[in-house]
């Protein structure tokens, strides 16, 4: 597959190139090799793009919610019949593994499924006698132009949590990719525009802070969705909210997992490997902390460390390979400054990703690193690392566990693994998070159910997907009637 010198951004229904002369290299994290460049648009091209998605507003709110839903049906089809192109894109610019790719874009297929439903979801309610004689109904509609903002981790998957639902609700979108993962992006434009979306209804324009803030500060942009990290998060709420914006900004993530005695250790050891090592740890649902209960804590360290060191690492377009490159060269200098300031703060480093030999190919490659003996005062433990580095504290009780947990600041998700339906209800009712898992690694958002989080990962009321997504792209009128 050939791509463009620079690539295009996508608005009108056509690739247009932009006005800017800034673009910065697109590298393969799994060998280094340029793929192409993505271009650094300017606001001259994010109002292009604005401009269109605007003028093609009327049409497409318009137009009768089950044809809107026809097309949604046809995208569907289409990403089903190029899910594996897809998957390969999302492998050669993020470097996960091709599995975990494929799994991606089932993810991405199931949030435009949901949204073919459209015509449901986007029903009113009535009461025909609220007073004698008088009915009362409410009615949804679709907002205007949104904007999205994406982070580089879930190139095909994050995108889907934001535009399907919005232009099926009769809004019309335009989507700033991360510059870092641009290629999908290009790709879902093309197919939904096969699939007969009318121009101007999906657009995309590259770049980086400067399209960002024209999008926050836009006039005719009714509302923006982010997903990315803690302090652009909490920078594009407010910036967004001080310009009128309705705004869902999702941010970072902490993730701990507790283990109990009771638990079945070679299951929670096989999901604990694959959500904190998977997708090289760059996963807003990693597992970042394993919190081992009463007495098990070596045997946990050992199982652990025994599975990650057989983790197979290298392209992810590669058979077998479990453990891809990070995102880029300076990701990769900053997780070995988190390893060298875990090893300065006193935490027992058990596997040492710096030691692998994939560590020094050409792509950004790092292997499994494990801390453990963490503790609450360690910077390791209180950022968010977002790379394959797990750490492993001891407490003694469940309480305990829950309290460590809840210390931190971000409260994504959170997992346990017990075989004790009573410590699953403790953990249920007072774990700070918003994904919980009981015997799963990875607690995954779905398309049909909101993506929730607390605290410092994330910034609005609404959160993405489900019926807060429809409440999210939508308005309501009321009607009081008397006939
Ligand atoms: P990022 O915050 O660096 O970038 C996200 C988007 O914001 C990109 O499109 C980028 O161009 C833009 N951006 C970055 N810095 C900016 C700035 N200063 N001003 C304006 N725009 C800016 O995030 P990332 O590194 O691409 O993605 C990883 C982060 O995303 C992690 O923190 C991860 O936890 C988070 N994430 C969260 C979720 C969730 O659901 N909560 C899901 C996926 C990823």
């Amino acid at each position: 597959m050939s791509y463009p010198h620079t690539l295009s951004n996508f608005y009108g229904g056509q690739f247009v190139a932009s006005a800017s002369d800034r673009s910065e290299p697109v590298p393969n994290p799994a060998t280094g090799e340029t793929i192409t460049r993505v271009p650094l648009s300017n606001r001259a091209d994010l109002d292009a793009a604005v401009r269109a998605a605007k003028e093609a507003f009327p049409a497409w709110s318009g137009t009768p919610v089950p044809r809107r839903a026809r097309i949604l049906f046809k995208f569907q089809q289409l990403l089903v019949e190029h899910w594996e192109e897809l998957a390969r894109l999302v492998t050669l610019e993020n470097g996960k593994s091709y599995g975990e790719a494929y799994g991606e874009v089932q993810r991405g297929i199931e949030c435009v499924e949901f949204a073919a439903g459209v015509p449901t979801l986007m029903m009113g309610s009535v009461l025909p006698d609220i007073a004698t004689g008088i009915e009362s109904a409410m009615y949804r509609y679709p907002i205007g132009v949104v904007g999205g903002i994406a982070p580089f981790n879930f190139p095909m998957m994050v995108p889907s949590w934001m535009f399907p639902l919005a232009i099926a609700c009769g809004n019309t979108f335009v989507l700033k990719p991360s510059e870092r993962t641009p290629l999908t992006a290009n790709r879902l434009a093309e197919l939904f525009k096969e699939a007969g979306l009318p121009d101007g209804v999906f657009n995309v324009v590259h770049g980086a802070h400067e399209v960002v803030n024209g999008l926050l500060e836009h006039p005719d942009v009714r509302a923006i969705s982010f997903v990315g990290s803690q302090p652009v998060a909490e920078y594009v709420y407010k910036t967004a909210a001080s310009h009128g914006k309705r705004v869902q900004a999702l941010g970072g993530a902490k993730n701990h997992t507790i283990v109990l005695p009771d638990a079945d250790l070679d299951l929670a050891v096989k999901e604990i490997t694959n959500a904190a090592f998977g997708s090289a740890g760059e996963r807003c649902m990693a597992c970042s902390v394993v919190v081992a209960v009463g007495g098990i804590g070596d045997r946990l360290a050992e199982l652990l460390t025994d599975r990650a060191k057989r983790l197979v690492i290298g392209n992810g377009m590669d058979d077998g390979v479990f453990l891809g490159p990070v995102i880029r060269d300076n990701h990769k200098s900053r997780t070995v400054g988190y390893i060298e300031k875990g090893v300065q703060e006193g935490a027992k480093l058990l596997l040492d990703g710096r030691e692998s030999a994939a560590a020094g190919e050409a792509g950004y490659f790092l292997g499994p690193t494990i801390f453990d003996q963490v503790d609450r005062d360690m910077q390791i433990w209180r950022d968010e690392i977002f790379a394959p580095v797990l750490q492993i504290v001891r407490v003694n009780t469940l309480d305990d566990a829950i309290a460590w947990a809840n210390a931190s600041e971000f409260a994504n998700g959170a997992c346990l693994f017990t075989s004790n339906s009573g410590a699953v209800r403790q953990f249920r009712e007072t774990i700070d998070a918003g994904m919980l898992g009981i015997n799963v690694g990875v607690p995954a958002p779905m398309a049909f159910f909101p993506f929730s989080g607390y605290k410092k990962s994330f910034y609005g009321d609404l959160h993405a997907n489900g019926k807060d997504g429809v409440e999210f792209y939508t308005r309501k009128k009321m009607i009081v009637a008397r006939y």
